[in-house]
């Protein structure tokens, strides 16, 4: 194995987290940072010409090679883990950016009270209000003291939107369920494609508070804080998948890499596939580096004075488990921590509705559109619900491709081929959309993360194993929001609905979303948690552990926000108290 010289810090993970990371202490520090990316380099030059629905969409060029690294999932541990060769219910990405350049680019934020869930919850609902067997915990954060690190999120992005409760003054048009800010959007909202106006005027005449959606592709030209200009969007219809032909949307490498770029101090290094984080446990527990095999397949050492997982959640919690680093969760006794909480927001369809006019759904982004939140909140009124917590409605404009979304059809039409298939299949593409509806996932003692004791990714190091379903919990909210989607797509003018036919067991085969959390979770305590809330390994203080792998369980908001938020206040605490005095912070 080569050895290289130490350097100050090496980040693992090329995406948003490890590139926030990297501009934050490159620009503020003279630290000798180094990022390791598994992936190929990627700019958006290369976007401007490639807007190819079967390459980037459907054959997933931007996505983790499955034959080289993947997971296994079964339902329970009583059942055997299978390897996923295809990827189906989450697509991680891989390369300079992560999965941040082929994202929607949605960024709500969480409600206040997911950050104190359990606490929150026993103390309104009672010790009992929770499922059987969860394991829901408090962040040891609270919104309020994440609020500036959100604002500074939103400038960096340049978020469109409305606010709907500016220092606790609600503002129509924006959703007033949302936790305070404490400034507007930095840019006004978006367009709103035609299918998301008859949802908000449908939503209104139902007595709901619909709102525009927040979205990182930029209504607007915009400059952000680190002086970095975008146009607006186009509303091209190449989104989620693709990365941003014209540069409107928010991305690692249109916003993160031109600063890093500037910096001697920091190096990114691709195609260096890392294998385990170093570490003594004695006379003074520390982290000494990184193993890592380059793209010529060789194997080396980057020693580090600081280490910095970035590499999302499966990558972040396998690393811990390969390394030896802290105690795998054992779901038969409860004890240990690393790979518990393994949640996935819950995604469905909530209602798939057919009109009579063209919908031009063509056009549109991966964030423009209309939600409703009135039953993403806890003081909705849940009598006679065998639930709790919620989730929101959307009503999107993705820009829909042929390939992907061909052939939905009203369930009325039985013919499944044929002159009779065709016809309805070319008269309902235009006019067919979905009304979708995202919840949070609660953490159970059942759902979490360890080694498979069988399958070996392409270097002989066991794949992540994944035990995870559905519960009762979940199936219920699902069951109690299909109804209201059906009611409000009714009130569209919908001349047939779809209903969502019921959430069973966790299918790993259909996409549902990439916001998948847990495995090294943060917490106010080493008990129950492997890091602190400024994301400090409780054991191994120059070890830090950045996005949704840190959260307790599963927001029903999208997961991008929030983690960059967690990443610049750590960021701070490192520059203002770490490097003064190294050690617990
Ligand atoms: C299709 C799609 C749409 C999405 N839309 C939204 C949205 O609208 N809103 C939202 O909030 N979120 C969205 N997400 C999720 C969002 O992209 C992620 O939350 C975010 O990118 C996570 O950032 P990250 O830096 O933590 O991880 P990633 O973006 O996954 O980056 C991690 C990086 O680490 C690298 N890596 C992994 N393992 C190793 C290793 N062993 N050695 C070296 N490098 C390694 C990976 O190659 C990757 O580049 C979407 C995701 C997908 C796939």
């Amino acid at each position: 194995m080569k050895t290289l010289p130490s350097v100050d810090a090496v980040i693992v993970g090329g995406g948003w987290a490890g590139l926030l990371m990297a501009k934050e202490l490159g620009a503020r520090t003279s630290l000798n940072i180094v990022v390791l990316e598994r992936g190929p380099s990627r700019g958006p030059s290369e976007y401007a010409t490639d807007m190819d629905e079967l390459d980037y969409a459907i054959r997933l060029r931007m996505m983790q090679d499955l034959s080289k690294e993947t997971v296994t999932l079964r339902h329970d541990v009583a059942q055997r883990a299978l390897p996923l060769r295809q990827h189906g219910s989450f697509q991680p990405g891989s390369g300079v950016g992560g999965s941040g350049e082929h994202w929607n680019a949605q960024v709500p934020r969480f409600l206040p009270d997911c950050f104190e869930l359990l606490s929150k919850t026993t103390q309104k609902h009672g010790a009992n209000a929770l499922p059987e067997g969860h394991a829901v915990h408090d962040w040891g954060i609270t919104y309020d003291e994440l609020e500036p690190y959100y604002t500074r999120v939103d400038k960096l992005l340049g978020s469109s939107g409305k606010a709907g409760n500016i220092r606790g003054k609600l503002n129509d048009g924006g959703n007033i369920f949302e936790g305070w800010r404490s400034e507007e959007y930095p840019t006004p909202p978006t367009k709103i494609p035609y299918f998301a106006a008859l949802f908000r005027d449908a939503a209104k005449s139902l007595g709901y508070h619909p709102y525009s959606a927040p979205s990182a592709n930029i209504s607007q030209a915009y400059t952000n804080s680190d002086g970095v200009s975008r146009g607006g969007c186009t509303y091209c219809g190449f989104c989620g998948r693709f990365g941003c032909m014209v540069g409107a949307k928010a991305q690692p490498s249109n916003l993160l890499l031109p600063i890093i770029q500037k910096r001697k101090n920091v190096s990114l290094r691709t195609g260096a596939w890392v294998r385990r984080v170093l570490f003594e446990a004695t006379p003074k527990p520390v982290a000494r580096g990184v193993t890592y095999i380059d793209a010529s397949g060789e194997e080396i050492l980057q020693p580090a004075s600081l280490v910095f997982l970035a590499s999302w959640t499966f990558s972040n919690t396998r690393l811990l488990l390969l390394s030896g680093i802290g105690e795998p969760y054992d779901s038969s006794t409860g004890r240990g921590t690393v790979g518990s909480n393994l949640t996935h927001q819950v995604s469905v369809g909530a209602a798939t509705a057919f009109f009579d006019q063209p919908l031009n759904r063509f056009m549109g982004s991966g964030s423009a559109g209309i939600l409703v939140s009135d039953f993403d909140r806890d003081d909705f009124d849940y009598s006679g619900l065998n639930f709790i917590r919620g989730g929101y409605f959307a009503a999107r404009g993705y820009g829909f491709q042929p390939i992907a979304t061909f052939g939905v059809l009203p369930n009325s039409i039985k013919a499944t081929w044929g002159s009779e298939w065709k016809k309805a299949a070319v008269s309902y593409y235009d006019r067919t959309a979905t009304i979708s509806f995202a919840a949070e996932h609660l953490a159970y003692k059942t759902n979490f993360m360890d080694l498979d004791p069988v399958y070996k990714d392409a270097s002989g190091d066991p794949l992540l194993r994944l035990t995870i379903d559905w519960r009762d919990n979940e199936r219920k909210i699902v069951e109690f929001a299909t109804p209201k989607a059906v009611e409000i797509a009714r009130a569209m003018g919908a001349h047939e609905i779809n209903p969502f036919p019921g959430l069973r067991s966790y299918d790993a085969a259909h996409y549902n979303s990439t916001h998948i959390q847990g495995g090294t979770i943060m917490g106010d305590s080493p008990e129950h948690s492997v890091v602190s809330p400024h994301l400090q390994h409780w054991q191994l203080p120059n070890l830090f552990i950045l996005g949704g792998s840190t959260f307790p369980q599963n927001a029903s908001a999208n997961p991008t926000p929030t983690l960059l938020a967690f990443v610049y206040r750590t960021a701070d605490a490192i520059v203002d108290r770490y490097l003064k005095h190294p050690g617990p912070i």
